[in-house]
């Protein structure tokens, strides 16, 4: 079943594949792509759905999209367990968890930097300037700082209830 198409332009984007995005890449070929006809704009999907990555988005914003991720947010999530803080990281599976929730409360904690709603704040929706805020939030910020963030957070809410 095809998930929802994204919207773009006001339109619904139109399902296509890697063949006609990436005519170069044989290997992207059957890749599920959504494609804004109005403004040439695309996204990619969550691996093996055709459930879209955010919204379509421009070259620049592709760009400044992924260089946020890779060269700012990843970062911060994908060594949390290597941070210390924890005792028990007893292997793999462990570590994957402890990333799985440190990329949660990064969500979080930039959400609340950018005074965005928890929801409204992924990456695949982020416009160039958006990157550019995101960037600019999280300068000099380390994951002890973000779990922190979110311990405090925890307590302001038990101490309320
Ligand atoms: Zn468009």
């Amino acid at each position: 079943m095809t998930d929802a198409p994204p919207l773009c332009c006001g339109v619904p984007a139109r399902l296509t594949n890697g063949a006609e995005i990436y005519p170069n890449r044989p290997d992207l070929r059957t890749k599920p792509i959504w494609k804004c006809d109005r403004c040439k704009s695309y996204c990619g999907c969550h691996p093996n759905t055709t459930k879209s990555l955010g919204v379509p988005a421009d070259a620049a914003t592709r760009k400044a999209r992924s260089q946020f991720h890779d060269q700012v947010f990843d970062p911060l999530w994908k060594n949390a367990d290597k941070t210390g803080g924890y005792a028990n990281v007893d292997g793999p599976r462990s570590a994957s968890k402890i990333r799985k929730a440190a990329r949660g409360r990064l969500y979080g904690f930039l959400a609340e930097k950018m005074g965005l709603a928890r929801e409204h704040c992924h990456t695949g929706m982020f416009t160039v300037e958006q990157c550019r805020q995101a960037t600019e939030a999280l300068r000099g910020v380390t994951y002890p700082m973000v779990r922190k963030w979110h311990d405090a957070k925890k307590q302001q809410r038990e101490q309320a209830a």
